[in-house]
């Protein structure tokens, strides 16, 4: 299978199965790398990281971001499905299967322009210096700014490691949502003390003399928003340390960061297929695709689709949006760009891959014999559904593709080969 991802803003590499997405000004050498989903139980810094990929505009220096780099372990919702991928900078096995991923973003961070690098985490509890019980105390994670050490032993610029971290600190709590969710600073001063953390990718950053900081949320947190919102104050805060000029297309507070995460945006497969993830059904059959070799391309940086027991299952991060069931058609190469559709009386031209909004009624035009089914509709006797006028009480609900029933499938084909789908949503 071939993963493409479609973005609006910034340009996006894949290197090695990771996802990079540069957004860039011609005038700097100065660049944030700000990865996520090292972890894959670790939803706050993905979706925050996905969030920066797709609703900031950055008007100077750079800004690079891998919002999902273990990608199968943030679909099985686990912190690494081939062990601790934040345990593998150091040494790594040559069958390791973890290798491939952990060589490239370790070549990304030593890439020369890189100039700082933020690693994103929800951690356990509060940390607090003083031990205040099992969610508040010196082991907790949560609401961290992490460092390995105090400085960089050559003096450049981000080098003061400390210093930068309390300045985030202190400027993240003065827009704490609760006063207990305030942050510190948690030095590792992973040298001398922290043998684990001397495996972990700031400490590789670290020693390869790169500025290298974890953001740790609270998993503690009471909901995905709280976290996702933290994340995006720490990171924001870091640009500002950096002199990185941005914009977002939102206001930073729960209420629109909610609504954001549910947003999934759309899938299209094979360039034929149009779906939006946002209200889909659980479950669609029939999906006309081939028996190999398809092309998925999300509009959400986190979107993948992993194929199970002849199924495909679709995801945006860890969450599990909708399961294909497919119809394996070889695709015709001879099909028309725009499809002749009456909609509530009026002609129109309808993109090949497109929705298209009904009040009353539509009735497929199509002139070239090309075979028309819609789905949901049935009629006896008739195999093309090509002429007919469809109302909204004309559809089987049982075959809508979004959880209201507004929204059915109507697909064309040339003879036994698929064409492409449109999808009518009655208003
Ligand atoms: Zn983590």
């Amino acid at each position: 299978m071939k993963f493409l991802f479609l973005l609006l803003l910034g340009i996006s590499t894949l290197f090695a199965n990771i996802n990079l997405i540069k957004k860039e000004n011609p005038d700097s050498n100065t660049t944030l790398l700000v990865i996520g989903g090292i972890h894959g139980n670790e939803p706050g810094g993905y979706f925050a990281a996905s969030i920066l990929a797709t609703h900031y505009t950055i008007h100077s220096k750079n800004l690079w971001i891998v919002p999902n780099l273990n990608k199968p372990s943030i679909m099985a919702n686990k912190r690494g499905i081939h062990g601790d991928m934040n345990r593998k900078f150091s040494v790594i096995k040559k069958n390791d299967k973890d290798k491939k991923i952990v060589e490239t973003i370790k070549k990304i961070i030593l890439e020369p322009q890189v100039s700082l690098v933020l690693n994103l985490h929800d951690g356990h509890g509060f940390y607090r210096k003083e031990n205040q019980g099992s969610i508040f105390n010196p082991n907790a994670w949560g609401q961290t700014c992490v460092i390995d050490q105090c400085k960089l032993p050559t003096k450049q610029p981000f080098g003061d490691l400390n210093i930068i971290a309390e300045t985030v600190k202190q400027n993240v709590n003065k827009k704490l949502l609760k006063k207990h969710h305030s942050f510190n600073v948690k030095n590792t001063k992973t040298k001398y003390e922290d043998e684990a953390m001397r495996l972990s990718l700031t400490y590789f950053a670290v020693t390869n003399n790169k500025p290298a900081f974890a953001i740790e949320t609270s998993k503690n947190l009471s909901s995905l928003t709280q976290k996702v919102f933290y994340q995006l104050l720490a990171i924001e805060e870091y640009m500002k340390v950096m002199d990185i000029n941005f914009t977002r297309d939102f206001n930073l507070n729960e209420k629109e960061i909610s609504k954001i995460i549910k947003n999934y945006g759309t899938l299209e497969i094979n360039h034929n297929i149009l779906l939006n993830l946002s209200n889909i059904k659980k479950s669609l059959s029939y999906i006309p695709i081939k028996s190999k070799d398809n092309d998925f391309t999300f509009s959400h940086p986190l979107g993948s689709v992993q194929k199970k027991g002849g199924k495909y299952i679709v995801y945006i991060g860890n969450k599990k949006i909708t399961t294909l069931k497919p119809q394996y058609f070889k695709l015709s190469k001879c099909c028309p760009e725009n499809y002749v559709v009456e909609i509530d009386k009026k002609i129109t031209f309808v993109p090949k891959v497109s929705y298209f909004n009904v009040n009353d009624d539509f009735k497929i035009v199509s002139e070239n014999g090309y075979r028309v089914n819609i789905i949901g509709f049935s009629k006896k006797g008739v195999k093309n559904e090509n002429g007919l006028t469809i109302r909204l009480k004309d559809m089987n609900k049982k075959y809508s593709i979004d959880k209201e029933a507004k929204s059915y499938r109507v697909e064309f084909y040339d003879k036994d080969k698929f064409c492409s789908m449109l999808v009518v949503h009655f208003k």
